[in-house]
């Protein structure tokens, strides 16, 4: 891990770095190695952001909870109890996953040998479309009881609930042997973070990341909240990862190439002074979770294949405040930033038409909730 980080922060530059900002050696902000001086001289103006930022938070949340003493955090944020596993009633139709021992989607490991994009037919549109709106829905559901003092373990129950109730499965529940029915990140986590008893607290973003399977097709989206009074910081970087998103979904249009999105979204998070997340990609959707193709959100990516009607795909920018680099807690989930600085994150499924795409998790009104709380 000491080794790993010691790349160039510049986005793109992938240099070995050996020289550390003398200032975030004094703040203790993990990271933040540049090659030469000429490239922090270069990223100064939004390097030092980080600074002001890391002066101004907060401590972290001790709860009594420590399953790894040994592990050094990158942030304030700390993983709490959680719950017993929720069961899904015998009714609803189950992804193969979901019975598997380890939770290994044996239909997605067949198909991705194959490499190729699945083109829907009339049918196929339809059952992904329902899958999608029933998705939104349950993601409304979240929307309704997430705020400062609720639990993530209690978003994570009434989504569980939400579907269950659309004769849906909670398609994370044990996929690859994840142990909870939805995602919940906040702040520094960038996804994949596990809902447990921590409360909200004021001033947080969280964002709730739901995928329902509804007979025989999934449906993904997700969106960031601003929990209570939220930094001016905070509240850009939401704005602005909703934003990158936004325009990524205007280029969506047969012949687009795949590998044009992550230049769309660099150029804008970029021109913030923000990182775009490497890791983590959108990636095609409809039978299967996640399958081709696979769509990086950074600028200069080499994916592969041209948008054609009938593909259907998530796009979800993962947007950081200072460094793009993730690392893993113990649990092997749940992503961090490497400096422990706020990430947001925005998903939508889409679905290429003849002359542009449909937006099948769209809300209504089509603003992220995230706006109706800025007012
Ligand atoms: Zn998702
Ligand atoms: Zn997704």
């Amino acid at each position: 891990m000491e080794f790993s980080s010691r790349v160039c922060e510049t986005p793109g530059c992938n240099q070995v770095a050996k020289l550390q900002c003398p200032t975030c050696v004094k703040l203790s902000i993990q990271g933040s190695y540049f090659c030469s001086q000429d490239c922090f001289k270069s990223n100064w103006k939004s390097h030092k952001v980080l600074h002001k930022i890391a002066q101004g938070s907060g401590t972290s949340d001790k709860n009594g909870y420590d399953p790894w003493p040994y592990h050094k955090f990158t942030g304030n944020l700390r993983p709490w109890p959680q719950t017993p596993r929720r069961e899904v009633p015998v009714h609803i139709g189950l992804p193969d996953y979901a019975i598997h021992k380890h939770g290994i989607p044996l239909s997605e490991q067949d198909y991705k040998r194959s490499g190729l994009i699945t083109v829907l037919n009339d049918d196929e549109k339809e059952g992904l479309r329902v899958a999608c709106k029933l998705g939104r829905e349950v993601l409304d559901e979240a929307a309704r009881v997430i705020d400062v003092g609720v639990t993530t373990d209690e978003i994570d129950r009434i989504v569980h609930e939400a579907c269950v109730e659309r004769e849906c499965y909670p398609s994370p529940l044990n996929y690859y042997e994840f142990p909870r029915s939805c995602c919940t990140s906040v702040n520094e986590v960038i996804c994949h973070g596990i809902p447990d008893l921590r409360p909200l607290a004021n001033g947080d973003i969280c964002n709730v990341d739901v995928t329902v399977f509804h007979r025989g097709y999934h449906g993904d989206l997700n969106e960031t909240f601003l929990l209570g009074e939220v930094s001016e910081h905070a509240k850009k970087l939401v704005q602005v990862t909703w934003e990158c998103l936004d325009k990524a979904i205007k280029i969506v249009k047969p012949g687009e190439k795949y590998r044009e999105i992550g230049n769309v979204i660099q150029r804008h998070a970029q021109a913030h002074g923000y990182s775009v997340v490497r890791s983590y990609c959108g990636h095609g959707i409809h039978r299967l979770f996640h399958t081709a193709p696979s769509i990086p959100h950074y600028a200069k990516n080499k994916a592969v294949g041209v948008m054609k009607p009938g593909h259907s795909f998530t796009i979800e920018p993962m947007i950081s405040q200072g460094s793009w680099r993730d690392e893993l807690w113990p649990d092997k989930w749940t992503a961090v930033t490497i400096d422990g600085l706020l990430s947001a994150q925005f998903e939508h499924t889409l679905l290429v038409t003849d002359t542009g795409c449909e937006i099948l998790t769209a809300r209504n009104p089509p603003t992220p909730y995230f706006l109706d709380q800025n007012v």
